[in-house]
């Protein structure tokens, strides 16, 4: 149960921990629960065949100047994050055919979610309880106790699912506009692709859009790739995600011209991966109820979703009581 004094955050990814890190730093009392056994969302991964797999996110930016950079360089110093590249591939279903340069991703050798551990250490976590119900009639409740606020830190369709659809903050949601992705990780006998490769960003496949060389990513070498597939696989599989593992397979090897099938795949489902139509203001409060994530601060990347969290609880830190 939680006291009435205390706000509790509804999610444990990057944006729901660093709201409840804006919280206590500045001496409110915060709790977070998340349904998971672990915390971090969508930056998740997997111990598989030894390693961890990133299957989430796949690497994390910063733009020069962000609130988020000293956090960065924070994770860097301490050898939790390592700036992995700038340059990936550009390729057609049936092959590579340049590269192009943007900001400098980073990656980690923990795997992401690592990260979102660390920011929240010292934090009052509970982890696998799953909220049911979110009310704001005489004041903010979790599955009716109350609260001093609540943070809906999830995406907008699990939100709307918490909340009574008549009320004003339900009323910012934007729960049609999210789309899936399947991830999946397949391990090779032996590195087979351009040691240069890094990732590829794939164009006009119907089953694969992105293509990351986890060992590289990772920094250990493991002949490991993790494929997103495009949302319309995704949807056409969402209940047996397994099926779609073989035209992503096909996509990958055509991709990447390699010979051999993988030794091994697994698949994650991503019901909901991003919003579609992030907004640009950082987070919506109504009658003690706070939305933050990755479909606010456009756009939709970790980086928004730890400036939506650390936004959403400054500004309630600095509410006056
Ligand atoms: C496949 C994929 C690839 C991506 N690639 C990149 C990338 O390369 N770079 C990048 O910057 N971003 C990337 N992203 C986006 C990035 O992962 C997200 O923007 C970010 O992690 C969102 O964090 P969040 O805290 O807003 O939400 P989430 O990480 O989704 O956190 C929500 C949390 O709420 C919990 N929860 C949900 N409902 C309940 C409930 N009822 N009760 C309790 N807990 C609940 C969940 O368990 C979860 O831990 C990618 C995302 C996906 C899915």
């Amino acid at each position: 149960m939680s006291s009435p004094s205390s706000t509790v955050v509804v999610g444990g990814g990057i944006a729901g921990i660093a709201c409840a890190r804006a919280l206590a730093d500045r001496g409110s009392a915060v709790r977070v629960l998340d349904r998971g056994r672990r915390l971090g969302g969508r930056m998740g991964g997997r111990t598989l065949h030894g390693r961890p797999v990133d299957l989430g996110a796949s690497y994390l930016t910063v733009a020069e100047g962000s609130p988020f950079a000293p956090v960065v360089a924070g994770w860097v110093d301490r050898g939790l994050a390592r700036p992995w590249t700038d340059t990936f591939a550009v390729a057609g279903p049936d092959g590579i055919e340049r590269t192009t340069s943007g900001p400098l991703r980073y990656g980690t050798p923990g795997g992401l979610r690592s990260l979102v551990t660390d920011l929240a250490g010292g934090l009052d976590v509970q982890l696998e309880r799953a909220v049911t119900r979110v009310g704001g009639d005489g004041g903010p409740t979790v599955d009716g106790d109350p609260a001093a606020a609540v943070v809906l830190a999830v995406p907008d369709p699990q939100a709307a699912r918490l909340l009574d659809p008549g009320s004003a903050i339900a009323g910012r949601l934007r729960p049609a506009a999210w789309q899936p992705t399947l991830a999946v990780a397949l391990g090779f006998a032996g590195r087979r692709w351009p040691a240069d490769l890094h990732g590829a960003f794939v164009h006009d496949s119907p089953a694969v859009e992105w293509i990351a060389d986890d060992g590289d990513r990772r920094g250990d070498g493991a002949p490991v790739l993790v494929a997103h597939s495009t949302p319309a696989l995704a949807a056409e599989h969402l209940d047996d995600p397994e099926r779609a593992v073989p035209a992503v397979v096909a996509a990958v090897r055509a991709v990447l011209g390699l010979d051999g099938e993988p030794e091994w795949t697994h698949v994650h489902r991503w019901s909901f991966a991003k919003p579609t139509a992030p907004r640009e203001e950082p987070f919506a409060v109504a009658d003690g109820i706070g939305l933050c994530g990755d479909g606010w601060s456009a756009p939709s990347k970790v980086e928004s979703a730890w400036r939506s969290g650390d936004a959403l609880g400054t500004a309630l830190a600095d509410r006056p009581s």
